[in-house]
């Protein structure tokens, strides 16, 4: 199977409240920073119930990373995979435009 990257507009608030961080063994969530989830069939947090829908990961670049992202994919079918890339780029980005409202 291949895999490619498929752009498309999204409400980065809502993949913010629905990402999990994953390695190739372990999920991080970022709403309540719970470290070492095991990540076989994971839905949501087992610590603050927080739904994930999205799953990114941040040592995805290079064939290597190719190659991690076919695994989590394996594993995590039912999430849908954000390039951390992107996702830092569009939450960085409303992070910037946060800081100069009301100015
Ligand atoms: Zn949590």
């Amino acid at each position: 199977m291949d895999h490619i990257r498929i752009w498309s507009e999204v409400d980065i608030g809502d993949i913010e409240s629905h990402i999990v961080f994953v390695d190739d063994k372990f999920g991080f969530c970022p709403g309540c920073k719970e470290l070492g989830i095991k990540i076989e069939g994971l839905r949501k947090c087992p610590k603050c119930g927080r739904k994930f829908t999205y799953v990114t990961a941040r040592e995805s670049k290079g064939p290597k990373g190719l190659e991690m992202i076919a695994r989590i994919i394996k594993k995590l079918p039912h999430l849908t995979f954000v390039d951390y890339d992107d996702y830092e780029r569009a939450t960085g980005k409303k992070k910037a435009a946060g800081l100069f409202n009301g100015i």
